[in-house]
């Protein structure tokens, strides 16, 4: 059976400088390890096809399909705060285009396919536990209805990645609305090529921010359309406690969606100066700072478009911080409206944002597991305040009758409500303790506990997700959790 895409590459019709042709580098011995049978058929492929000896040998860059048009796309970045002006696809190629079922176009790239011209001395590889932590987490934010890059299969190449020490490699189909980032922009900017600049954004309106192209300023109205979307995100990922961990400029989709998984990981406890990542020691990417990189992220995206914003040069910053001050107006709304239905309310009232803030405060002293404690207010806000024991007793207590007496003021019955907060109020996240044991597993050649982590995390919202063990609370750790990216 032969393995179908119906490419349509337009990203790879720009040509060079955007991108460089590209062939993956063949594996030793492809074996499909983890096929996205939704994701699959969403992107209108055969499964069968893709389960074939031929599928595992696209997936792993061992054959090329019909219509594919492999390249490394070329991008810069702000990685930690330093402009690096030249990164690019170092160990991912981008296979091309398609059309899924829906009539949206998706990215389908190869990560971990070998060296490519912007390797920079790096083996372009990735090995098998970042492969599947990406696999899994990357799944898990779709289902937990967070815009994000998705994984169709992970393969294992038969070949040994070498890092500190020798690891089994794998190679990741990652899908995306795109792959152009904030460091794209960056790209073209740092080298003073407007015409590229201008064709990328261009390219960008018409594949992202179609609005935008019937909009008077249409440069304008794409930079407000970055920050909307970004906004958007970042509340998510405060909502749901997510720590993105390396939020470099060149990490950044353009598209709004969550993109690389490398150190991210999930709060456990609430303690908003949380960082995971072992390189990120000065906490620049801790879980609150991520609305404020978010902004200086797009500041930097700001300054790539000056030109195209207006041709004078005080307008044109006018204009930018014009659409900065969008980003943080429209963070503070979705956070709050975010928070404010995690507490249970439906509608907007004055004192909605200290009410919140003064909740978040008792979890951060009682450093409360973030998930359980939202998942337990919904229990209470049915009358069950058993399921919030607070050492803090008298705190909760006060807070607990001003909620009480808002709830009150808010039209829905204990049911509705509880039905409400469950819907956003997630009891299953990927754990970071499961996720280590799963992988490790996988890595001993068991992927039973992989399997089920992963069809786990399909259902984080459901009434039936509360009783499984990955809801519980994780065992009291004596290290804090460590992640590490780059590998
Ligand atoms: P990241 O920290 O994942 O955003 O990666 C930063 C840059 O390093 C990107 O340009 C990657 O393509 C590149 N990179 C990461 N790992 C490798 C590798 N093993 N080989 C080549 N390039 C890499
Ligand atoms: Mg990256
Ligand atoms: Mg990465």
């Amino acid at each position: 059976m032969t393995a179908h895409f119906n490419f349509d590459n337009r990203y790879a019709s720009l040509g060079v400088p955007f991108h460089r042709p590209t062939l993956p580098t063949p594996v030793a011995a492809p074996l499909l390890l983890k096929l996205n049978h939704g994701l699959a058929r969403e992107l209108g492929f055969d499964v069968e096809a893709l389960e074939s000896a031929e599928g595992a040998e696209i997936l792993a860059g061992n054959r090329i399909a019909a219509g594919s048009e492999p390249i490394a796309t070329a991008y810069a970045g702000h990685q930690f705060g330093n402009f690096v002006p030249q990164l690019g696809d170092g160990r991912a190629v981008l296979l091309g285009e398609i059309i899924d079922r829906h009539g949206a176009r998706r990215d389908l790239q190869l990560k971990g396919a070998g060296p490519t011209p912007y390797s920079r001395g790096g083996d372009g590889r990735a090995g098998l536990g970042p492969v599947l932590r990406e696999y899994l987490v990357s799944e898990a934010m779709a289902a937990l209805g967070i815009p994000t890059t998705r994984a169709l299969a992970a393969v294992a190449t038969g070949e040994w990645v070498m890092r500190d020490r020798p690891l089994p490699g794998a190679v990741l189909t990652r899908v995306a609305s795109s792959h152009i980032r904030v460091g794209t922009f960056q790209f073209f900017a740092a080298r003073r090529d407007e015409a590229a600049l201008r064709r990328l954004a261009d390219h960008v309106i018409e594949r992202h921010y179609p609005d935008a192209a019937g909009s008077e300023h249409p440069y304008r109205a794409l930079l407000d359309g970055v920050c909307a979307r970004q906004a958007a995100l970042v509340a998510r990922w405060m909502q749901i406690g997510f720590v993105h961990g390396v939020m470099n400029t060149d990490n950044m989709s353009i598209a709004g969606e969550t993109i690389d998984y490398g150190p991210c990981a999930f709060l456990d406890a609430y303690d908003p100066a949380t960082v995971f990542s072992s390189i990120d020691r000065n906490g620049r990417y801790a879980y609150a700072n991520q609305p404020g990189i978010a902004s200086w992220n797009l500041a930097r995206l700001a300054e790539c478009l000056l030109d195209l914003l207006d041709p004078d040069e005080n307008r044109a910053v006018e204009i930018a911080q014009d659409s900065l001050a969008g980003f943080a107006t429209a963070f503070h709304q979705a956070y709050l409206d975010g928070f404010r239905r995690k507490i249970g309310l439906t509608q907007a009232r004055e004192g909605d944002d200290v009410l919140v803030q003064d909740w978040l405060g008792l979890m951060a002293r009682e450093k409360a597991d973030f998930t359980r404690t939202f998942r337990a207010l919904g229990r209470a806000a049915e009358g069950d305040e058993t399921v919030l024991a607070f050492a803090d007793a008298d705190g909760f207590g006060a807070w607990a009758t001003r909620w009480r007496a808002r709830l009150d003021a808010d039209a829905l019955d204990p049911g509705q409500r509880r039905a409400q907060m469950d819907r956003v109020n997630p009891a299953i996240i990927p754990r970071n303790h499961h996720v280590e044991a799963a992988l490790a597993a996988a890595m001993e050649g068991d992927f039973a506990p992989f399997e089920t982590l992963n069809a786990a995390l399909a259902e984080p919202y459901g009434a039936s997700a509360e009783g499984s063990v990955y809801a519980a609370l994780p065992p009291r750790a004596d290290e804090p959790y460590r992640t590490f990216c780059g590998t």
